[in-house]
């Protein structure tokens, strides 16, 4: 296991299963959550050990709000996972039903305490390491990446995908430079893109430089990646602007 908090989805053991979405408009997408006996599985990008969440709350039988300590990012950590039903209403029903379940798993799964001992140690293969080749040490890095097209929300298209990663210095340098250039490609040429894409390709550069240290050569490096291809063209609309305001005057 490289990175405790994304595993594969479970196929045997499931205590309950079904289909859930981030609460608060996090994004749209269908969850086929799981629960384990030692997992919360969300999707490809979030499993949560189940040793590790600090508080089940229901709120307003609406949402099911889950605290847990994220070791590798050291901090606690929190999402909301709300049900609809065919016709778009929330669905009280599976809310509770995943709620239950969650505190049964959670009253039989282990300590926290045995969790990060066992992430220190490397027992069962515990040892937090770069989902790519493996090796150690391995930071969290998040990344996103912004497709931007026309002027929204009038003519266009506009996507933002963040993912987090547990990433070893290469390949988290190698994934920024990857996502900063397809920002850079997809990301400018678009309304709210022109705004959000330098930000988020600064975003990314930001944690893979606080992530790995850094220096200040690498860092101006990796926020470069971000503007090679649309850093000319919009250093040309610029051009073309002044110089057609010059004409005019
Ligand atoms: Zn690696």
């Amino acid at each position: 296991m490289s990175n405790p908090y994304r595993i594969r989805r479970p196929s045997a053991g499931i205590a309950y299963q079904g289909e859930f979405r981030f609460d608060g408009g996090l994004s749209e997408e269908n969850l086929r959550v799981a629960v384990s006996y030692d997992y919360l599985w969300l999707n490809d990008n979030l499993s949560i050990p189940l040793a590790t969440i600090t508080d089940i709350e229901t709120a307003g039988d609406r949402v099911v709000r889950i605290t847990y300590y994220n070791a590798l990012a050291d901090k606690h950590e929190q999402v909301g996972l709300t049900a609809f039903s065919l016709l778009g209403k929330v669905d009280q029903e599976r809310v509770w039903a995943l709620a239950n379940a969650l505190t049964d798993s959670r009253a039989r799964a282990g300590k926290v305490e045995d969790f990060l001992a066992s992430l220190a140690s490397g027992a069962g293969g515990r040892v937090p390491s770069c989902e790519k080749c493996g090796s150690a040490p391995a930071a969290v890095i998040d990344l996103a990446y912004v497709g931007s097209i026309g002027v929204m929300p009038i003519v266009g298209a506009y996507v933002r995908r963040p993912f987090r990663r547990l990433l070893c210095r290469r390949h988290a340098v190698r994934a920024c430079l990857k996502w900063n250039a397809y920002t850079s490609i997809a990301g400018f040429i678009g309304f709210p893109g022109i705004l959000t894409a330098p930000l988020e390709v600064w975003r990314n550069t930001r944690s893979v430089a606080r992530g790995h240290k850094l220096g200040a050569i690498a860092t101006v490096m990796l926020f470069m990646s971000g503007w090679w291809f649309s850093g000319p063209v919009v250093a040309m609309c610029a051009l073309v602007a002044v110089l057609k305001l010059v004409g005019r005057l």
